[in-house]
């Protein structure tokens, strides 16, 4: 704690997580990145892919499996801390993405990488249910980024679609253009109330899990939605990268991917519903 945290809430130490491999992303359980205890050491083999902030972290988070045999599987799982420049870990590819170029996203590999038995994240087995507790900050998080940009994406559409005349109109003012929108406006005032409601639970400390699920379900598909919708109010200029309703609808689209996927967060819910 004294080592990293203080960089970490700097910005001084970039950090990264990674979990996510070739062979598998929804399924952590399944991950085959492994580390073998040798004398004070861990000796971690293994490969990730997807890891936003690859390329620049300073320090990694890294999901291995300690315990390949544990039932069931995700018990084996550990976390542990790999600083960058230790011999055996290597900065793969940066990876090209459709959007969020601001930021990248690389592959990871690990061959005989050792880290002191001390770079153990709490317990050796719990790495998966740390993940499971913390992923839910995670998934709000992500939530609100996607009701920030379906909202932004309406404003500028509304100001776009009032000034943007065509046979002698506003194309706001064509009742299919303004029913589109006041659909979208309803939406995005439903995801704003739950999310509202949703961070005040979080704040009070409440479990959020079925709800974050929820949130992380709908509120990003909601935006994509919002994203196509707006792209076609703004016709061939939402086409365009000078138009910023182009490199919000190529953003957006990730959100639902990431932090949990939708299908995996209907899967957490189904299963909370005892379905
Ligand atoms: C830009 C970006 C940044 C990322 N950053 C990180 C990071 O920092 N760290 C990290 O560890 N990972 C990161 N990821 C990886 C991300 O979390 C995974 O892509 C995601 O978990 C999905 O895994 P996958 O891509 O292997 O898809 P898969 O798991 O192969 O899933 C493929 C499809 O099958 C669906 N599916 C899976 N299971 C079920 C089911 N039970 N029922 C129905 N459908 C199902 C999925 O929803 C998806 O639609 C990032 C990904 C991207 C694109």
């Amino acid at each position: 704690k004294k080592r990293w945290l203080p960089g970490c809430a700097s910005g001084n130490i970039i950090t990264a997580v990674a979990m996510t491999e070739p062979g598998t992303g929804s399924d952590l359980a399944a991950i085959r990145t492994i580390a073998v205890k040798d004398g004070k050491d861990y000796v971690i083999n293994g490969q990730k892919t997807f890891i936003s902030n690859g390329i620049n972290c300073d320090l990694v988070i890294v999901a291995v499996k300690t315990d390949t045999k544990a039932e069931p599987p995700f018990k084996g799982i550990s976390l542990l801390c790999v600083e960058a420049g230790t011999p055996g870990f290597e900065k793969g590819r940066k990876l090209d993405k459709m959007g969020f170029h601001s930021q990248d996203t690389a592959e990871l590999n690990f061959v005989d990488c050792r880290v002191p038995v001390a770079n153990l994240l709490g317990e050796e087995g719990q790495g998966f249910f740390y993940l499971m507790k913390k992923l839910q900050g995670e998934r709000l998080v992500t939530s609100i980024m996607a009701q920030s940009m379906a909202e932004a994406m309406l404003q500028m559409t509304i100001k776009y679609s009032r000034e943007r005349t065509i046979f002698g109109k506003p194309i706001s003012s064509f009742q299919h253009n303004t029913f589109k929108i006041v659909e979208m406006a309803t939406e995005i005032e439903l995801g704003r109330t739950f999310l509202d409601n949703l961070i005040c639970d979080y704040i009070a400390g409440e479990d959020i899990v079925m709800k974050v699920s929820m949130a992380k379900a709908w509120i990003p598909e909601m935006a994509n939605r919002v994203a196509y919708q707006c792209v076609q109010l703004h016709g061939g200029y939402g086409y365009m990268e000078e138009y910023p309703i182009c490199r919000f609808a190529r953003d957006v689209r990730v959100i639902p991917i990431f932090a949990g996927t939708t299908e995996g967060m209907k899967v957490i819910v189904g299963k909370m519903m005892g379905l």
